[in-house]
Parts: structure tokens; C-alpha cells; sequence
């Protein structure tokens, strides 16, 4: 009898220990070990990527395994699989070119062959993915072990000035737009647009979208918005609203990202911040040589008219040729989680996720594609996130923001 209450003992000893071992991770295994298993366990969702540009080749293939250092791309579904990416919004992305009725038409085409191109896709991996209009659907395709796709359109200039084309594209499957893109359009003023703003933040028509996404059930999506636009979006939206690729400007002083006062509104609005891990939004490193050269170039694109596209893609194209020779440090998975903790210390961690924008010109060190996405979740249990917090970071902060939408539209 005392042998077997000493043997009781010993066994229940060596499972708290183990039990707290595993609370308590010490060694790079067991954090590693314990971050695998809360990453396997929650619905784990990018809000941003720019994949579905390579779906409209006819040479791409989703369902196939892709390198990136061969061109390959950073997604794929087998990829997503690896790196326990349950689901990713999906861009429809449109260019800004001229704000004229031949220029909307375009746009309008080029985003339903992009429409077209995702249909295309998913019907052809049917067996590994699916359509996802709703956190519901998510969560479902996730117990099917199937990747979901959501849609959200990058800018708004394929709606024109047509406010009919927002619901054609809701019943395209489109979830989030962003309103505008890097240049001003007729919705709102952008936060990189080279010549003044040209309406302060949203325009009267933008105002007209804002309402008819919150009547529908679509997310605003702030990011590449000029700081007034975002404070008008804010004040305009009845539902929370989100920056589905966006990062913290205290962290990398650029206009894309959010700063302190802005992150403090949306949290008041319920909304999200969905970290962008592009480099340069994450961390900036010295690059004099690179600044005075593209300088140069961002005063002459200051110059051009909407109408100037040729002269347009021959600076992005110098553009791009300095980045090659004046090449830039990366930024890493321990800096982007800088920006989850920046966040998470001053509005809470109920409003921040991640929005790669892979394929848009997102990868960093330790994250260069979606099969390493782990690592972010490894780093974080480092930090002592607990699984209840990286649960909401991965997925259910957004998914909460979409079901907010979704039950203010039905209110309305
Ligand atoms: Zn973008």
C-alpha cells in the first residue's frame, strides 16, 4: 500500500512537471513543440495576399508545391498546408490608372477576370479548398482540413462611379475592400500619393460606398488611406473596420503604417490592424545612397497626370533597378513581432493580427513564405503569448470583425 501511494505520488509529481514544463517552455524544443501546437490548433488566417495576380497565367498552378527563390511565388496550397495557414484573403487588385469612364471600364474588366480567375481556381482544388463568405464557412472548411479562400478587392477604383458594382462584387465573394490604392481615386485620398490631396480624406461618393459596405456586409479597409480618409472612414463606418495589410508607424516612420492616435481610434471602433510583414513597413535600415537616388525619381513621378502610364512604368521601373543596386538589410520575424507587441501594449491584443502581402511585396527574414509562418507563431510563445492570445493574433480578431459586419448589416 505505501509502495503504490509512493509510486502515485512519483507519477502525479512527473505529470505536473510535465504539465508545467509545457506551460512554462524552456528550451527552444519545448517552445517550439508547444508554438506547433497551438498554430495546429487555431483557425489560423492571412488577410492579405497578391497571389491571385500569377491564378490569371495560364502556367500557374495553385495545387502545385512552388519555390519562391525560382519565381515560384510565396503561395501555393500545398505550401499554405505546410505552414498551417487555414485560410488567406485573397486580392482583387486593381492599379490606379485614369479617373475617366475608359479608365473605370477598365479597371471594371481587369478585376472580373481576376473574379473569374479565383472561381477558376478553386473549382479546379475543390478537394483542398473552398469559398469562404463568412467566419462560419472558415471554421468549417478548417474541420474539413480544406484551405479557405476570402476574397477582399485592393482599391476601389474597379467600382467606378457606379455604387451597383459594390453589391455585384459582394456577390462576387468579396469581404473587404480597400478603399483606395497608392494614388488618390474617387473614393478617398491615398497615403502615398505624389501630388496634393485631392479631397481631404473621403469623397462624397466614398462616403456613399462606406454606407452601401456597412448595408452589404463588406469590411472598410483603411489601409494605403491618407490619415484624413482614415479619419473619415472611422467616423462614416456603423461597423468596425480594418487595415487588412498595415504596420506600426513607431516603429517605421512610412505612411502606410498606423500611428499611435490612429491605432487608439481603432480600437474604439472595434476594429484591427493586421501587421504587414513587407520590409520596409517593419523596419527601416540607412540606405543613403538608395534615398538620394530615389528621390530623384519621386519628383519626377510627382510630375505626372494619370494620363502619363508609360512614363509611369518606366520610373517604377528605375525605381526598381535602384532597389537592386542599392539593396536594403531585412527586417525579421523578431521585428515583426516588435509590432505585435507595440500594439498589443498600447490598444490590447484584441485588435491586431497579421496581413503578409506575399506576392505584394511582403516576405521578411525567417518569413519568406507562407510555409514559414510557424516561425511568427514560435516567437510569440517566446514572448510568453498565450495560446488564447495567439488564437485571436491568427484568425479570431478578424473573424470577430467580420461577424461584427456581418451583424450590422443585417440590422440595417
Ligand atoms: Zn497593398
Amino acid at each position: 500500500m505505501k509502495n503504490i501511494l509512493k509510486l502515485s505520488v512519483s507519477f502525479i509529481t512527473l505529470i505536473l512537471l510535465t504539465l508545467s514544463a509545457c506551460n512554462n517552455p524552456k528550451t527552444d524544443e519545448e517552445i517550439k513543440e508547444l508554438a506547433l501546437k497551438i498554430h495546429e490548433s487555431a483557425l489560423v488566417i492571412d488577410t492579405h495576399n497578391d497571389t491571385p495576380m500569377r491564378f490569371t497565367r495560364s502556367e500557374f498552378n495553385m495545387g502545385e508545391r512552388h519555390d519562391y527563390r525560382d519565381g515560384g511565388g510565396r503561395v501555393d496550397f500545398p505550401r499554405m498546408k505546410e505552414g498551417g495557414l487555414d485560410g488567406a484573403f485573397f486580392a482583387v487588385f486593381t492599379g490606379q490608372g485614369a479617373r475617366d469612364d475608359e479608365g473605370n471600364q477598365k479597371a471594371y474588366n481587369r478585376a472580373i477576370g481576376i473574379f473569374n480567375a479565383i472561381d477558376k481556381t478553386i473549382e479546379k482544388h475543390q478537394d483542398i479548398a473552398g469559398l469562404a463568405l463568412s467566419p462560419d464557412d472558415a471554421y468549417a472548411l478548417e474541420k474539413e482540413g480544406k484551405r479557405a479562400v476570402f476574397i477582399g478587392m485592393e482599391n476601389g477604383y474597379p467600382v467606378g462611379n457606379d455604387l451597383k458594382k459594390v453589391e455585384e462584387f459582394y456577390n462576387r465573394g468579396t469581404r473587404y475592400i480597400t478603399l483606395v490604392h497608392t494614388r488618390n481615386n474617387d473614393i478617398c485620398d491615398s497615403s502615398t500619393d505624389d501630388r496634393k490631396p485631392k479631397y481631404g480624406g473621403l469623397s462624397q461618393f466614398g462616403e456613399q460606398v462606406v454606407d452601401e459596405m456597412n448595408r452589404l456586409g463588406i469590411m472598410v479597409d483603411v489601409s494605403h488611406a491618407s490619415d484624413e480618409s482614415f479619419y473619415d472612414i472611422i467616423e462614416r463606418s456603423k461597423a468596425p473596420i480594418m487595415a487588412s495589410h498595415s504596420s506600426v508607424r513607431a516603429l517605421s516612420d512610412s505612411p502606410r503604417n498606423l500611428d499611435d492616435e490612429m491605432l487608439k481610434a481603432l480600437a474604439e471602433n472595434g476594429g484591427v490592424i493586421q501587421i504587414c510583414i513587407l520590409s520596409s513597413y517593419i523596419k527601416q535600415f540607412p540606405n543613403p545612397q538608395r534615398d538620394s537616388a530615389s528621390a530623384v525619381i519621386e519628383e519626377k513621378l510627382k510630375l505626372l497626370t494619370d494620363n502619363d502610364s508609360v512614363a509611369r512604368v518606366e520610373l517604377y521601373r528605375e525605381m526598381r533597378s535602384l532597389r537592386r543596386k542599392y539593396p536594403s538589410e531585412r527586417a525579421n520575424v523578431q521585428d515583426a513581432c516588435d509590432h505585435i507587441d507595440y500594439v498589443t501594449n498600447l490598444i490590447g491584443v484584441d485588435h491586431v493580427g497579421i496581413g503578409t502581402d506575399f506576392d505584394g511585396g511582403g516576405a521578411i527574414e525567417g518569413c519568406d513564405d507562407v510555409s514559414e509562418m510557424p516561425n511568427i507563431t514560435i516567437e510569440l510563445v517566446k514572448r510568453g503569448y498565450s495560446k488564447k492570445e495567439i488564437s485571436k493574433i491568427w484568425g479570431g480578431n478578424v473573424m470577430r470583425v467580420l461577424k461584427e459586419v456581418e451583424k450590422v448589416a443585417a440590422s440595417m
